[in-house]
């Protein structure tokens, strides 16, 4: 592929896009408001996997299985070109109850997906058990799912930067995309805070402001931010091996005895300021789920703003009206684990290659 190409935006969805079209051989050149990998791809947890995964379509399961297939090759391609070491670690999911035991094996069993149920041992965790009523079966039980894995999602940021100025693409930050420039349905031009640029395709990555960017251009591309706010907390050794989940609460394990805490799910516009009340919100939460962090203090506090669209699935594919251009963004919850996947479904939407399953549902209309 010789053609140039412009990627708008350098979270985990521009930078994973760009890499598979410099290595088509494309001349990419990524565009960033700000610095590269500052905004929800920073933020996020870095769990692949979906929180309680059986509460998903299987059109949206299918999209998931098939791109945390492709993290251990990418990682590893990625880690040795690079030197960065984004630390993916099959640490394994442990959801607390309430779940319905049932719907649990008969989604594991569907998906074959390895489950092991395990007792709860009162001293370990504290469970709530008000929580339960209604869900007898499974009370004491939380459900393992011991191939899930996690990245830590800033390092692999850094590693997508560095391959990518490896492979020859050019990243221009602190460079704000203004307002698409259109003639007879294309794009003719981006109307840019340093001037002007032109390329053959452009591709929209611009995570929570893709709509506010698309301007009349939308059409079906409804993109809101959904703010989510976390925590720190740093122990000696990792408090626990597991991600740990209960319903929207997760407490995630780094190797190095960091625990983060997430998150907030707030719809309040493109406000990103860190607040008290989610702070003691996820701080008891939290200490409820893992006792031992009543003696803890928190060490950082954050917040993102997740690309949200209407569906759980994101918009990836070419915009329905303007021809050279291509959309992969609204990944809300879960941009970090489809991510090499939305930039395969991308590139072969490009390059016309065909697609490895349906992805019809994925195409902005
Ligand atoms: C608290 C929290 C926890 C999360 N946890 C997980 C998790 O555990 N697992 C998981 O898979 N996902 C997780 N996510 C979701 C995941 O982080 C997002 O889905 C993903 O980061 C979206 O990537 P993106 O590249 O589309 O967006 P972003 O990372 O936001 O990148 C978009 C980029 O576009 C740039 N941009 C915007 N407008 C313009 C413009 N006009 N001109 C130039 N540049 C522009 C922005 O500056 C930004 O850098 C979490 C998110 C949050 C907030």
């Amino acid at each position: 592929m010789k053609q140039d190409v412009i990627v708008v935006g350098a979270g985990i969805i521009g930078l994973a896009t760009a890499e598979q079209l410099l290595l088509l051989g494309a001349k990419v050149t990524l565009v960033e408001r700000n610095k590269v990998g500052r905004e929800s791809s920073w933020a996020g947890g870095g769990i692949l996997s979906p929180l309680n995964p059986w509460e998903y379509p299987d059109d949206f399961t299918r999209f998931i299985n098939y791109s945390t297939s492709m993290f251990p090759q990418w990682i590893a391609r990625l880690h040795q070109a690079s030197g960065i070491d984004p630390q993916y670690i099959r640490s394994g999911m442990r959801v607390l109850p309430p779940f319905d035991k049932n719907i649990v094996e008969n989604w594991c069993k569907r998906h074959e997906v390895r489950l092991e149920f395990e007792d709860i041992l009162p001293t370990d965790i504290a469970v709530n058990r008000q929580d339960h009523l209604g869900v007898s079966n499974n009370d004491n039980q939380s459900a393992i799912l011991p191939e899930i894995a996690q990245v830590r999602n800033p390092k692999l940021l850094k590693a997508l930067h560095e391959r990518i100025l490896q492979l020859g693409g050019r990243v221009i930050e602190n460079c704000s995309v203004n307002r698409l420039k259109t003639l007879n349905h294309k794009i003719c031009a981006l109307d840019t805070s340093q001037g002007e640029m032109v390329s053959d395709h452009y591709v929209l990555c611009a995570g929570a402001w893709s709509q506010q960017l698309l301007d009349q251009h939308a059409s079906n591309i409804h993109i809101k931010p959904i703010k989510g706010q976390m925590l720190l907390f740093k122990f000696d050794q990792p408090p626990i091996d597991r991600i740990l989940v209960k319903k929207d609460i997760y407490l995630i394990p780094r190797q190095d005895g960091y625990l983060l805490v997430g998150s907030t799910l707030e719809d309040v516009g493109f406000d990103k300021k860190i607040t008290t009340s989610a702070r003691e919100y996820l701080l008891a939460k939290a200490q409820e789920i893992l006792p031992a962090l009543n003696a803890m203090s928190v060490i950082k506090q954050w917040a993102g703003l997740r690309p949200a669209s209407t569906s759980p699935l994101p918009f990836i594919g070419r915009h329905p009206i303007l021809g050279n251009l291509l959309i992969c963004t609204g990944h809300f919850r879960y941009g970090i684990t489809l991510a090499p996947a939305s930039a395969e479904i991308l590139v072969n939407e490009m390059t016309g290659h065909a697609q490895n399953f349906d992805v019809s549902l994925l195409q902005p209309k």
